[in-house]
């Protein structure tokens, strides 16, 4: 997978691509990130790229000639086809999940981050193809959400990862939050890894782990249950957990 980056800062990238998996995934050529400068396409003297409002008000606005003109140079490079293209953007969809699975697909992805008021409208309305949001909050950029949706589309393509981990199990992969999880030493401090992850029994212990992923998921993000798919065991689990939840709860308000 390709994904080009559009921005006015491209050494704000260097050091989260350069470590760990993001790292490796690059050095096996299962993803490769480049960075553009939205300023090397500013025609004018000073190279600025941005403006005040039309119509006046606070603040400056990303102008659309710098990045008409990547886009031109884009295509060129890649005989006429540029792709989907994000646009990083607090009014976006929400990023999720499931939409960094559908983005992995993809073999090329534009990636367009805002700064200042934000990018001027007509380049919404003729380049970007998706505009995606990392949270209800503004930033001063869009460079940080765009190293979010990087990273977690980058655990989607296969052998990212590697053997030893999976994003199958992680949470929201099925839609469940997932099991808590435990290392050696068996006590620390007094506290202790519960019995059965030692017991080597792993029927026993996958429905553990499952019993405490419906759990968390119950507690926290209970709107969650709605979208997953259950099986006849865990609605099972499900309703003795519950039971088990407001049986608590009432003991506390005695
Ligand atoms: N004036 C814009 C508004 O109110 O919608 C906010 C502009 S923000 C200060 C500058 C840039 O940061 C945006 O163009 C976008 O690229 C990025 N940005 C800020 N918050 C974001 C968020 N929650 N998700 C994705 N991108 C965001």
């Amino acid at each position: 997978m390709r994904i080009d980056i559009l921005t006015l800062f491209p050494e704000m990238f260097q050091s989260p691509f350069n470590h760990s998996i993001l790292k490796r995934a690059q050095e096996k050529k299962l993803l490769q990130i480049n960075t553009i400068n939205i300023r090397d396409f500013s025609r004018n003297k000073h190279h600025t790229v941005d403006d005040t409002p039309c119509g006046g008000g606070a603040g400056m606005v990303m102008g659309p000639e710098p990045l008409f003109e990547c886009f031109d140079f884009l295509k060129e490079k890649n005989g006429g086809q540029v792709g989907r293209v994000v646009m990083m953007c607090p009014q976006g969809e929400p990023f999720s999940q499931a939409y960094a699975k559908e983005l992995a697909k993809e073999e090329n992805l534009v990636i367009v981050c805002g700064h200042y008021e934000g990018i001027d409208e007509r380049v919404r309305e003729a380049l970007v193809t998706d505009e995606i949001s990392i949270g209800d909050y503004v930033l001063t950029g869009g460079e940080l959400p765009a190293m979010v949706v990087v990273d977690t589309l980058a655990r989607m393509i296969p052998g990212v990862l590697g053997e030893t981990a999976s994003a199958e199990e992680d949470s929201f992969y099925h839609g469940l939050l997932e099991h808590p999880h435990y290392t050696k030493p068996r006590v620390y401090r007094g506290y202790e890894v519960p019995e059965i992850l030692l017991s080597g029994h792993h029927e026993n212990i996958r429905k553990w782990r499952r019993r405490q992923s419906l759990l968390r998921t119950l507690e926290r993000r209970p709107e969650l249950l709605q979208e997953v798919e259950l099986t006849k065991e865990d609605k099972k689990v499900l309703l003795e957990l519950q039971q088990l939840l407001q049986a608590l709860k009432l003991e506390k308000n005695k």
